[in-house]
């Protein structure tokens, strides 16, 4: 697949579920509204979808949402999946989660044939991440992790940098990470739905970030990429890796190579755009996968070149309506 501006498109993320259960306050407002139940395609769906994808040349599927780990009966998307795996036709099948549920699914994602996870996590203190969850423990999340990890997974840590909030605990996160070998990354916030805090407070710029590591550490340069928008330097002084995801402070648009769908069968094109494509109706109206395929060619035809992400004091409303749970972070 081959989109307006040369991109080949071999990458595909799913929000298997816009529901959570935690509401961090960058990414939800606590009293949200999610989309109606009888909407959402049933799990035998999402997995024609994505097979759709994969026969069209994806190598790479996500799953995220929400928290994918809470979406009833999971397990079963994510060993059907696996055959694509086995098969070759994939190169590789991961997940983003909060961690609330990898105690009880590292193994199963392990033997279905995911390798890394990535794991969401913006503190290390249970006052402070309770304070951004509202509704998790920490101490779930850290079992969860070290559940990943004892069943053979590659767990890599991303957390989103907060003005004021993790601000001061960004190298103690980072030195805990590397010490059990996990790569850190950090994420700028985006300007996605109505929270109830305010953007501009939370919004704290990486470049920032990294020139106040750079007075304490030796970060060297590395060419090191997963096939995402993150660019990787090497700590010398822990031996880690750090990654930064800067959608503001450094447009990546150029070399985006993904495409969303939702769990109502939505396609975004653009995580920070609003057009979007309806697969549910082509998936619905045939058994048979040539009108699905052909709604997804012309959705590709219209990928746009980039995201308008702007935060600043003038501009209050958000970049896109829809939070990052319903496109999937
Ligand atoms: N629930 C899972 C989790 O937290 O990892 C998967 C979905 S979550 C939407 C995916 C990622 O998006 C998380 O790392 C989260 O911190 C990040 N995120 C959510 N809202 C965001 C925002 N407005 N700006 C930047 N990152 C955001
Ligand atoms: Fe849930 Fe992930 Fe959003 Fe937090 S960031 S509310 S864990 S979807």
């Amino acid at each position: 697949m081959l989109d307006p501006f040369g991109r080949q498109i071999t990458y595909l993320r799913v929000s298997v579920t816009d529901r959570c259960d935690f509401r961090c306050t960058y990414c939800m407002a606590e009293d949200m509204t999610f989309l109606p139940k009888a909407d959402l395609l049933t799990l035998e769906e999402l997995e024609r979808l994505c097979s759709a994808f994969v026969a069209k040349g994806v190598r790479k599927l996500r799953l995220t949402g929400g928290e994918p780990l809470v979406r009833r009966n999971m397990m079963s998307l994510v060993n059907s999946l696996g055959r694509h795996l086995r098969s070759g036709a994939l190169d590789e099948l991961t997940l983003t989660t909060n961690g609330s549920q990898l105690s009880r699914f590292a193994g199963d994602l392990r033997a279905a044939g995911v390798r890394r996870v990535n794991v969401s996590l913006d503190t290390l203190d249970p006052a402070k991440f309770r304070d951004i969850t509202r509704w998790g423990k920490i101490e779930t999340v850290l079992e969860g992790i070290d559940a990943a990890m004892a069943a053979g997974l590659k767990v890599k840590i991303n957390s989103v940098a907060l003005r004021g909030i993790n601000e001061d605990e960004i190298e103690t996160l980072m030195i805990w990470a590397h010490g059990k070998g996990m790569d850190f990354t950090l994420i700028e916030t985006m300007p996605m739905g109505e929270v109830d805090a305010d953007r501009t407070d939370q919004y704290l710029p990486l470049s920032l970030v990294r020139t106040r590591l750079a007075q304490n550490f030796t970060l060297e340069d590395s060419d090191y990429r997963t096939g995402g928008p993150a660019r990787y330097v090497r700590v010398a002084e822990t031996g880690g890796r750090l990654g930064f995801i800067t959608p503001l402070t450094h447009n990546f648009c150029e070399s985006c190579n993904r495409v969303r769908l939702t769990c109502t069968g939505t396609l975004y094109m653009c995580l920070g755009q609003d057009d979007a494509a309806d697969l549910r109706k082509p998936l619905r109206a045939n058994a048979d996968d040539a009108l699905l395929h052909s709604a997804i060619d012309e959705a590709i035809s219209r990928k746009p070149k980039g995201h308008d992400f702007v935060i600043d004091r003038r501009r209050h409303a958000p970049a896109v309506a829809r939070h990052m749970s319903v496109t999937g972070g």
